[in-house]
């Protein structure tokens, strides 16, 4: 049955704009809530990505179509992040704590969930959004304010932490932040970028890969700068170390030479909450997709059935890179 949906609502060439690509759009599962936090696996070859609100890891199988989930207790769920060397673990947010979660991969239930750390005891509605690991392992994770109505956050409750992976402690990275959103390193981890969101900007830092450190913020990317509507929301980075951006609001993802700060294109999608994306599939050369339907009125949700889903594109003529793992945090 599934696939026969999956047949029926393939998209076909999705519009393209900047560039003679052509890619083509599929959408590859039914919709969940708030998709995000997309991370490819590529040993098992399977796509996990959260949902948020629902306080699930999705793990997306593209060889059979199978979506399985487990549900955490606890908070919201924000980041999924494999832990090297190893098939069932992860480190997962949930609320204001990260977690070391031991899942099967088929199970509603967790195998086990063990604490590693927390952040902002005393900011009673923040939770911790977007992360990932650097090379070295380390957790790179922020967190934003309370979201009274979707999109509306109070601004400057949130901090980017780096979780250092010997004493589990929690580093302040960059503070205030509102909406802690994308990061990604450049292949030669000497600069890192990051969203928060409400800038409107995609921020460069120097980075030093041995102490794990960053310095010398500037502006990469300026989404007002290019006329452009909507929010900066998640990324990930190119083998060429360009970068793509899902735009919150925007239906769109862009594609951004961070180091001239132009627009190389972007692609046209048909749902307006674009979260987050990555690079999967063989050879790294599936843009994946993460979108949401949480908060859509009745009459949003009619003109955009799809909302929700994640969406496959290809047909891009790049590809990524192989994603950082975690390294083993609890023992
Ligand atoms: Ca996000």
């Amino acid at each position: 049955m599934w696939n026969v949906l999956v047949a029926l609502l393939l998209l076909g060439v999705g519009r393209w704009t900047g560039a003679e690509l052509q890619p083509v759009l599929k959408q590859v599962t039914e919709p969940v809530e708030h998709g995000e936090g997309p991370h490819w696996d590529g040993h098992q070859k399977v796509l996990y990505f959260v949902d948020i609100h629902q306080q699930l890891v999705n793990r997306y199988d593209p060889a059979t179509n199978n979506v399985s989930h487990v549900k955490l207790e606890g908070g919201e769920v924000s980041l999924v992040i494999p832990v090297a060397d190893t098939e069932d673990k992860f480190v997962v947010s949930v609320g204001l704590h990260l977690v070391l979660l031991t899942w099967n991969g088929v199970d509603e239930d967790p195998d086990n969930v063990e604490y590693i750390t927390s952040v902002e005891a005393d900011k009673d509605g923040n939770r911790f959004n977007d992360g990932k690991a650097d090379r070295c392992g380390r957790i790179w994770a922020g967190t934003m304010g309370p979201e009274k109505i979707v999109g509306e956050v109070t601004p400057d409750q949130g901090s980017l932490y780096s979780l250092n992976p010997n004493s589990f402690m929690p580093e302040t990275e960059i503070s205030p932040v509102s909406v802690s959103n994308g990061l990604a390193w450049t292949s030669d981890n000497k600069i890192f970028y990051y969203i928060d969101t409400p800038t409107l900007q995609i921020a460069a830092y120097d980075f030093d890969i041995q102490s794990g450190s960053i310095s010398n913020r500037r502006v990469a990317f300026d989404l007002k700068a290019h006329n452009i509507s909507g929010f900066p929301d998640g990324m990930t980075i190119d083998s060429n170390n360009n970068l793509w951006v899902a735009v919150f609001d925007g239906a769109k993802v862009l594609y951004v030479d961070p180091r001239t700060g132009s627009l190389l294109g972007s692609v046209e999608m048909p749902v307006t909450r674009v979260t987050s994306l990555a690079f999967g599939g063989d050879n790294l050369e599936t843009l994946y997709a993460t979108t949401s339907r949480f908060g859509l009125t009745e009459e949003q949700l009619a003109q955009q059935p799809l909302a929700g889903s994640v969406f496959a594109i290809t047909g891009l003529g790049v590809r990524g890179t192989h994603p950082n793992t975690a390294i083993r945090t609890v023992q």
